[in-house]
């Protein structure tokens, strides 16, 4: 869904009275008209976002985001900070003690980060906790990185020393989508800062408090330990407007970008006129996989947490189940006894599974697929509607949904609907369904649930995902690489890989033994 697409979000209409009172419990945090503009405070000069909670449709906040010339401002002073010799000549373990003081910044306003996140998103606050948590982890573990990751000497084929050696790209531009903002925000500053880059960070329309919030603790942390304030901005806006800035801008070295495909191969396109190295991470449709040999307790538990939890808006979301023939009906039966189980409701409600989509517009998106699906000759197992319950009638709701009888080419089974609607189609063998799992045009993860070790190992060479998970689902570990094939992407975050994502390689010959050269003259 592109948020452009949303009048709610740009308009007057959507409420121009003041942030409700509740969200005054951040006052001293940046909820205020204010961006970050080259490490500087200011009113945004571009278009203003009425950013609304969906649990209940009232507005969180009114904020102007960038324009054009902010953007630029940004850009050159993160090219100035990056080039400052403050920065650029800071010892790797320096660089790390950095990233660690941030992550205990977060740490320390984790519930405030979560409780924002909750409100922004609508995500429920175990899950926010969660991302906090994972936010904080990142600058830690890419502390770690930095700390060990080793140059390399090459082997000599010559008189010379020879050396590879990494350094910082200088300005990298991070953009970043509504559904997990503070994760996807600090998996792409701590390993951009780690390398010693400056970050110019583009946030989605929805979504963009948390990035300011984040944004504050992280400046302020810089400017503590004495390096150019201008090495990060936080710089919110439209995608057509402020993201193309970004991308197109010829001071910016580098775009690391998470969000749709669609945007993805417009970044790409531009990323290759450029010349520029670009990191995608874009969409899915995974397929999680249940053999009649599976434990079917445990892959119904992890079939319901794949597809509806941060109410499906995941881009690993396992949004397509296989189930092999034989126990076809059971498996079935069973996950719609489950998603009909799962309690619906505001993300700060204790014991609320699915929290609201993050927008009515979205979440009419998705109805649109259900109804689309309807007509293709879909079964609706269960859900397919907002739920009834009046105290719900102000946000943005949709039942956890269930739909079986569609062919493989429905448009329900093939584009990421990225909310909580789970297509359940059946398969005979192994080969039947690598062919139906890999059917799509995207790559990003899978799901198998089996009980044979050696089906699991063939199986998992054979999907062309990026992640796959071996009966179980949703596990992260920030060590381990992450990213997408086809279309899910480019690149991986996480991991050493997450580093060198941000660096730029560069060898060098040196001579050491006075050689001297057959042209030399005289
Ligand atoms: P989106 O592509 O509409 O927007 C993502 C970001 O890109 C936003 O900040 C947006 O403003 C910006 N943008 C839009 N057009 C741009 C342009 N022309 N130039 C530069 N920036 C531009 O995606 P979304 O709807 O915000 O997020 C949902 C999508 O993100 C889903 O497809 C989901 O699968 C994907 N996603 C992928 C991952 C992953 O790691 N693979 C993780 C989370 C989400």
């Amino acid at each position: 869904m592109h948020a452009e697409n949303d009048p709610q979000l740009f308009e007057a209409g959507a409420g121009d009275g003041r942030a409700r009172a509740e969200v005054d419990q951040f006052s001293g945090l940046p909820i205020a008209d204010e961006i970050l503009v080259g490490g500087q405070w200011c009113q945004g000069a571009g278009e203003r976002l009425f950013v609304q909670d969906p649990a209940d449709g009232t507005l969180l906040a009114a904020i102007h985001g960038a324009d054009p010339d902010q953007v630029d401002r940004a850009v050159r002073a993160g090219g100035r900070a990056a080039a400052d010799d403050r920065w650029h000549d800071l010892l790797p373990s320096d660089r790390a003690g950095l990233l660690r003081d941030i992550a205990h910044r977060i740490e320390d306003a984790a519930g405030t980060l979560a409780r924002l996140q909750t409100a922004n998103t609508g995500k429920t606050l175990t899950e926010t906790g969660a991302l906090v948590a994972s936010a904080a982890g990142t600058f830690r573990y890419f502390a770690a990185v930095v700390e060990t990751a080793e140059d390399q000497l090459t082997p000599r084929r010559g008189p010379y020393l020879t050396m590879s050696i990494h350094e910082p790209i200088g300005v990298v531009g991070a953009i970043t989508p509504w559904n997990s903002p503070i994760a996807s925000d600090a998996q792409k500053m701590a390993p951009a800062l780690a390398a010693g880059n400056a970050v110019v960070l583009k946030p989605a329309e929805w979504t963009p408090l948390v990035s300011l919030v984040l944004g504050r603790l992280v400046t302020d942390t810089i400017t503590d330990h004495g390096f150019p304030p201008g090495l990060l901005s936080v710089l919110p806006g439209s995608g057509a407007v402020v993201g193309e800035a970004v991308v197109c801008h010829p001071g910016v070295g580098k775009v690391s970008f998470t969000g749709g495909t669609e945007t993805g191969r417009r970044i790409g396109a531009v990323a290759a006129e450029k010349v520029m190295p670009v990191s995608l991470e874009l969409g899915g449709k995974s397929p999680t996989v249940v053999f009649a040999d599976a434990e079917i307790d445990q892959a119904v538990a992890g079939v319901l947490f794949g597809i509806f939890s941060s109410t499906g808006q995941s881009c690993i979301a396992g949004s397509r189940l296989f189930v092999q023939v034989e126990r076809y009906d059971e498996v079935l039966e069973a996950v719609v006894a489950g998603a009909q189980a799962l309690r619906v409701g505001p993300g700060t409600a204790p014991g609320v599974h699915v929290g609201p989509l993050v927008s009515s517009a979205h979440r009419d998106r998705v109805a649109g697929y259900v109804e689309q699906a309807r007509a293709e000759g879909g079964r609706i197992c269960c859900g397919g509607h907002p739920p009834e319950a009046e105290e719900l009638a102000g946000g943005a709701y949709y039942l956890p949904t269930v739909i079986d009888g569609l062919p493989a080419t429905a448009g329900a089974c093939q584009e990421e609907i990225f909310g909580p609607v789970l297509v359940v189609l059946p398969f005979v063998d192994e080969e039947d369904l690598v062919a139906q799992a890999n059917g799509t045009v995207y790559g990003l993860a899978a799901g198998i649930w089996t009980a044979d070790y050696r089906r699991a190992w063939w199986l998992a060479r054979r999907l062309d995902a990026g992640t796959i998970w071996i009966n179980t689902y949703k596990q992260f570990s920030i060590s381990t690489p992450f990213g997408g094939m086809r279309a899910s992407g480019l690149g991986r975050e996480k991991g050493i890989d997450g580093l060198r994502a941000y660096q730029r390689q560069k060898s060098l010959y040196w001579d050491l033994a006075g050689e001297t050269l057959p042209w030399a003259l005289g």
